[in-house]
C-alpha cells in the first residue's frame, strides 16, 4: 500500500487498532499577530501541513514537568475555562495569572473548583506554562489545552493533551539535532509514535499518557517546533512499527531509542529485562555513529568512597547495607561487543550485591558515566572507568546513525527497518 503522504512510498502493513479512545480534528492556528499586550512573547506557532489538519488524531496527554503548589498560565487570544460543571470563565485574552493548590481544590483568579480546571484557547500554541522545573522557572507555549489537577500530595499536576501528531512534532524537534536530513526525522518519527501509543496504551487509568522528560520522551511544546520535525510527522502520518507475537498477532513493538549506540546495538533483554522481541534482539552493527562526540568518551575514575555513597543514596535495601567498597566488577557482558550486562558491587566484608549495569550507571552518574559499554580497572581505591563506548542504553535505532545514513541517502523506512530489523510497519490510524 503507497502511503499518499511520503514522496517516498512506505511499504505498510493493513491498519492496526491501537485502541483510538477519543478523536480530534487536528487544531487550527490564528491568522493575526500576537496579542501585543500580554508580556508573553509569542512566537508564531508552525502551520500543520494540510494532510494533519484535516485527519482524525488521537489525542495524548503530556504530563509537563513537576507537581507543583503553584504555576502561572497565559493564553494569547480568546480562552475558555471549564470544569466538571462546564464552562466556569471566558475572555478575550489571558495575562499571566497565578493559578493554585488551595484546601484541595484549585484557585484561577476569581474561580476555585474542587476538582480538574482545563484552559482552551481559540488559537492554537496560545497557551503559556510558568512553571518550576528542577529548581528553574520554565516558561512554554502548547498546543491543544491544559488541564491543572489537584493530587491528594497537596500540589497541581499539569496536562496538556493534543493530537498524537502535534505533539510528535514536539518531540522530534527535541530528540533530534536541527540540521539532520528529514529521512532521519521520519525514522525517528515512526520510533516515537510507536512509543508513545505503547506509553499511552499502558497507562489508560491514569491521568496522563506520557511524560514530558526522558522518563518518557523530551517534549519542549509548540515553541520548540521546527518545520523538518512538521515534514517528518506528515511524511509519516499514523505509520507505527510491530512485530509478529504469540499466535502471530501484530503488536506494537517498544521502539527503544538512543543518541549513539557506539558500534553495535544492545538487546533489549539484556538491558531492561524481561522478553525480547525479534526487532530489538540487537548486535546491529553501526559505526555510523562515529561522527558522535559520545562515540568513544573519555575515562572516568571514581572513588570507592563515592561508589558507596551512591549505592546506599539508592535506598535499595541490599544497597544500603553495603559497607566500604572493596570491589567493582563487570559480572557480566552481553553481545559479541562486550557491553556490560550486570556489575559486582563487593564490600570489604565480602558482601556482594549484582545490579543491572544501566542502574548501576544511573546511582553513578549517567551524565559523566555515557552508557554500559565500558571496562572497569581497579586502581586500590579508585575505579578507573575505561574504553567508554556511546551515549544512553544502545537499545533499537541509534540517533547519529540514522542521521548518517540520511546524509548517505537511506530513507527513512530503510533505516527503521536496518535497527529494528524484521519489523514491520502498519498505520495505527
Ligand atoms: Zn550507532
Amino acid at each position: 500500500m503507497k502511503s499518499p503522504h511520503s514522496a517516498r512510498a512506505w511499504f505498510l502493513r493493513p491498519i492496526l487498532a491501537v485502541g483510538i479512545a477519543a478523536l480530534v480534528m487536528g487544531g487550527c492556528s490564528c491568522e493575526g499577530p500576537p496579542t501585543r499586550h500580554l508580556s508573553v512573547r509569542m512566537r508564531a506557532p508552525i502551520r500543520p501541513p494540510a494532510v494533519i489538519a484535516t485527519r482524525e488524531v488521537p489525542n495524548i496527554r503530556v504530563r509537563l514537568g513537576e507537581e507543583t503548589p503553584s504555576l502561572k498560565v497565559a493564553v494569547d487570544g480568546p480562552y475558555r475555562l471549564t470544569s466538571a460543571r462546564g464552562e466556569v470563565a471566558t475572555g478575550d485574552s489571558l495575562d499571566w495569572t497565578e493559578i493554585a493548590f488551595n484546601k484541595g481544590s484549585v484557585s484561577f483568579g476569581q474561580v476555585t473548583e474542587p476538582g480538574p480546571l482545563e484552559i482552551h484557547a481559540t488559537c492554537d500554541g496560545g497557551i503559556f506554562v510558568s512553571q518550576t522545573v528542577g529548581g528553574t522557572v520554565r516558561e512554554r507555549n502548547y498546543r491543544g489545552s491544559i488541564q491543572i489537577i489537584p493530587t491528594g500530595a497537596g500540589t497541581l499536576r499539569i496536562v496538556n493533551t493534543l493530537p498524537a501528531e502535534h505533539y510528535l512534532a514536539g518531540v522530534l524537534a527535541n530528540e533530534m539535532i536541527k540540521s539532520w536530513p528529514v529521512e532521519a526525522y521520519k525514522a525517528q518519527c515512526v520510533a516515537a509514535r510507536t512509543f508513545a501509543l505503547i506509553e499511552r496504551n499502558a497507562r489508560l487509568r491514569y491521568d496522563f499518557d506520557v511524560y514530558d522528560s526522558t522518563a518518557s520522551q523530551v517534549y519542549g511544546g509548540c515553541g520548540t517546533e521546527n518545520q523538518t520535525a512538521w515534514d517528518a510527522v506528515a511524511g509519516t502520518f499514523g505509520i507505527v512499527a510491530t512485530y509478529r507475537g504469540a499466535g502471530g498477532k501484530p503488536q506494537l513493538l517498544k521502539t527503544y531509542y538512543c543518541s549513539t549506540c557506539g558500534g553495535m546495538t544492545a538487546s533489549a533483554g539484556s538491558v531492561f529485562g524481561g522478553e525480547t522481541p525479534p526487532p530489538l534482539a540487537g548486535g546491529v552493527k553501526c559505526d555510523y555513529c562515529r561522527r558522535s562526540p559520545k562515540y568513544r568518551w573519555p575515562d572516568v575514575t571514581l572513588t570507592k568512597k563515592e561508589i558507596g555513597e551512591a549505592m546506599r543514596q539508592s535506598g535499595y535495601t541490599d544497597l544500603v547495607r553495603l559497607g566500604p567498597i572493596a570491589r567493582v566488577e563487570v559480572a557480566s557482558t552481553a553481545g559479541p561487543g562486550g557491553r556490560a550486562e550486570a556489575i559486582r558491587v563487593i564490600d570489604t566484608a565480602g558482601a556482594a550485591v549484582l545490579i543491572r549495569a544501566g542502574y548501576w550507571r544511573s546511582l553513578v552518574g549517567h551524565t559523566k558515566i555515557f552508557s554500559t559499554w565500558f571496562t572497569l580497572v581497579d586502581k586500590g581505591d579508585r575505579i578507573l572507568v575505561t574504553d567508554g563506548r556511546g551515549f544512553g542504553h544502545g537499545v533499537g535505532l541509534c540517533q547519529w546513525g540514522a542521521a548518517y545514513l540520511a546524509e548517505r541517502g537511506k530513507t527513512g523506512e530503510e533505516i527503521v527497518r536496518y535497527y529494528y530489523p524484521s519489523a514491520e510497519l502498519t498505520r495505527a490510524y
